[in-house]
């Protein structure tokens, strides 16, 4: 099929990788004259495993490929899809400027009829937004006849594993009532739902909120564990075995019931602030999500208070070893990253930070620069070197085995700050390190 994909981020880009590779012939729009330079010559703009090769072979086949030239994008596709930033409004909403914009263009330059798929996380209402703003144009230029439709088709990638979601999803979610919207859809999917039925069909608006109630949930999982382990914390409880306890009950279930430092990224803490922001819209007050929210921006405090508790409030001069920005492994994406918090947190109290990460190096240095407590170190042992200690805040595979004896040798006092979890308690005490975790006992 011929499909257009309006933005190349982490959503447009691996959606039209993965389409392009599926045999369709997919052109993709950004308005980022850089990106697109970039990606025809093949490079990708973003951290994702297994994306690289598989652009550079569409582009080969000449299955993909890439244009600022809107006109030419709208000609291509019969199938267009929305998948532009929808970043949070002041107040918290999502701002759909984009999305619109985008919505406008397309009205601005079709000519036959046209499948409008959203993709960006929107709230509710927003295709009947989109609808109208395509509708306005198209009356302005006297076509008010020509036929179109708006449907919601949310994403559920997750970054660090955005190819194979997108090339094994779990649920493929189409909110139309347009019987011929459905069926080109289900076409344009069945590649990816061979095994068992994956797509849902339903109206637009129950769409919309799944994909809102989908991030918020596992948002909800998330603080829910990290104000358990607060609690374990007081009562001298192990979060550990508590996680193991509850996990066992097939109705919790084992997945995304870990403590940590708190979750970022680009989804999860817009996408709760954007559904609290709605039901204040609509008269509710949305008590789980803003406790949800609250407690997420609590506990990315949670390490940096216990290193000040552990050198009595003051850090002045000392630095740290800091193992992971990325606000989660496998991906380069730093917003809203707990390590920026704890970073922050460090230096305002007078410390430095000599920082290690697998992918997102490039990225912290974008955000930061050349700033005076950062250095960037090329591997996590020459982060360790001369440091005070070493603080985990994010749970890359490379972290997980701890070379306990090279790690004591190098740091000039043994002590670990694990806003992971990843290593025992009991074993680092024996190994003589001073240890603090999340929601476990600390050894001092
Ligand atoms: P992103 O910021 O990485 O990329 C958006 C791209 O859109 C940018 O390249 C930007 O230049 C481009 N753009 C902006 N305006 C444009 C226009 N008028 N025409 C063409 N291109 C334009 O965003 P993302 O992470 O890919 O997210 C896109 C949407 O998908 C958001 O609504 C997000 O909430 C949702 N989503 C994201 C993820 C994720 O893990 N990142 C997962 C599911 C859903």
């Amino acid at each position: 099929m011929n499909v257009t994909v309006f933005g190349t981020g982490y959503v447009g880009l691996v959606q039209a990788a993965v389409l392009a590779e599926a045999g369709n012939k997919v052109v993709c729009i950004d308005i980022d004259e850089d990106k697109i330079a970039r990606l025809k010559q093949g490079h990708i703009p973003i951290y994702e495993p297994g994306l690289e090769p598989m652009v550079k072979e569409s582009i080969a086949t000449g299955n993909l490929s890439f244009s600022t030239d809107a006109s030419v994008g709208v000609e291509h596709g019969e199938l267009i899809f929305i998948a532009v930033g929808t970043p949070p409004d002041e107040d918290g909403s999502a701002d759909l400027r984009h999305v619109l914009t985008v919505a406008d263009t397309i009205a601005t330059h079709m000519t036959v009829k046209k499948y409008i798929i959203n993709k960006s996380t929107v709230p509710v209402g927003t295709a009947d937004k989109v609808r109208n703003t395509v509708e306005k144009r198209l009356a302005e230029r006297g076509l008010s006849d020509l036929p179109f439709d708006v449907i919601s088709n949310p994403e559920f990638l997750k970054e660090g594993s955005a190819v194979a979601d997108c090339m094994r999803p779990d649920r493929i979610i189409v909110g139309t009532s347009e019987k011929e919207s459905e069926q080109k859809l289900r076409h344009l999917y069945a590649p990816f739902n061979r095994n068992h039925e994956k797509i849902l069909v339903m109206d637009v608006k129950s769409a919309e909120l799944t994909k809102y109630a989908a991030n918020c949930m596992l948002a909800t999982k998330i603080s829910f564990m990290n104000e358990m382990a607060n609690i374990a914390d007081k009562v001298g409880a192990d979060i550990e075995a508590v996680r193991r306890g509850i996990g066992s009950d097939p109705r919790v279930g084992y997945q995304f019931i870990y403590a940590g430092i708190g979750y970022g990224g680009s989804c999860f803490p817009k996408d709760v602030k954007a559904l609290i922001s709605s039901a204040e819209q609509l008269g509710l007050s949305a008590e789980i999500l803003t406790a949800v929210e609250s407690r997420n921006e609590q506990q990315k405090h949670y390490m940096a208070e216990k290193i000040l508790a552990h050198y009595n409030g003051d850090v002045q001069g000392k630095v740290f070893a800091l193992w992971g920005l990325s606000f989660k492994p496998n991906t380069d994406d730093m917003r809203e990253a707990p390590s920026r918090v704890l970073m922050e947190r460090l230096w305002e109290k007078g410390a430095s930070v000599r920082a290690f990460d697998p992918e997102a190096m490039e990225e912290c240095q974008r955000i930061y620069g050349d700033r005076d407590g950062l250095e960037l170190c090329g591997t996590k042992e020459a982060a360790l070197k001369g440091a005070d200690a070493l603080v985990v805040a994010t749970e890359w595979q490379q972290f997980k085995a701890l070379d306990t004896n090279e790690v004591r040798t190098l740091l000039k006092s043994p002590v670990v700050f694990d806003g992971r979890n990843q290593y025992e308690p009991e074993e680092m005490e024996e190994a003589g390190f001073c240890y603090y975790c999340v929601g476990r006992p600390d050894t001092s």
